[in-house]
């Protein structure tokens, strides 16, 4: 069965998309966070939750690596609700254009998500879903996550303001996804195949 996969299969193919997204983008949500540094293990603040911009490629690291080697770099760091990653609108909002992503209100700070989230199902009818992957969206934006806009974006070979012309395949394909899913644990997107973390109850089972 096709599922939501087919939503991510897009490579590059309008050289005009690269110039709209940040070289660091891709990376940056391929990234796993949260795992410990092997460097400070033993501190109390070593979870690799930093992500540096402008060693863009380099893996997650903590917040003393980053006082070690980033300090002067651009960094943000990455937080966690429900064990996905988000990341601050206060920290993202002035290197990315994040219009059209919807965000939410978590711990009294704005944030969005890096990914798209596997989802059990979407209620039918709802009023504002994702363009890409169908999640219901509380308000009329058009993607739940920088994930799900990049694959936007890459699809439409152009930035956030583009025709109809293809969206409609892809909610369709969305939804196909979605209802005919039996499933009760979907497979991660392919965005998020890179992570490894604990706590994936269906991961588990690879390594004790
Ligand atoms: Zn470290
Ligand atoms: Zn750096
Ligand atoms: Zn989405």
């Amino acid at each position: 069965m096709e599922d939501s996969t087919t939503t991510t299969t897009t490579t590059t193919m309008a050289a005009a998309a690269a110039t709209l997204v940040p070289p660091w983008l891709e990376s940056l949500l391929s990234t796993p966070f949260f795992s410990i540094c092997q460097a400070h293990g033993d501190a109390t603040r070593s979870e690799c939750n930093m992500y540096c911009l402008d060693c863009a490629g380099g893996d997650a690291f903590c917040y003393y690596c980053r006082a070690n080697r980033h300090n002067t770099h651009r960094v943000i760091q990455i937080r966690r609700s429900s064990y996905h990653d988000v990341v601050r609108v206060s920290e993202i909002q002035s290197l990315l254009d994040i219009g059209g992503v919807q965000t939410y209100v978590i711990n009294s700070a704005r944030v969005l998500f890096l990914n798209e989230r596997p989802q059990p199902k979407t209620a039918k009818g709802v009023a504002h879903a994702c363009e890409i992957c169908g999640r219901s969206l509380l308000d009329p934006f058009r993607f739940c996550s920088l994930g799900c806009k990049l694959v936007g974006i890459r699809r439409n070979g152009e930035g956030s303001l583009v025709g109809e012309k293809g969206i409609s395949e892809l909610r369709e394909g969305a939804e196909h996804g979605i209802f005919h899913c039996t499933s009760p644990l979907p497979l991660p997107p392919t965005t998020s195949n890179a992570r490894r973390r604990k706590g994936v109850p269906h991961r588990a089972p690879l390594r004790s």
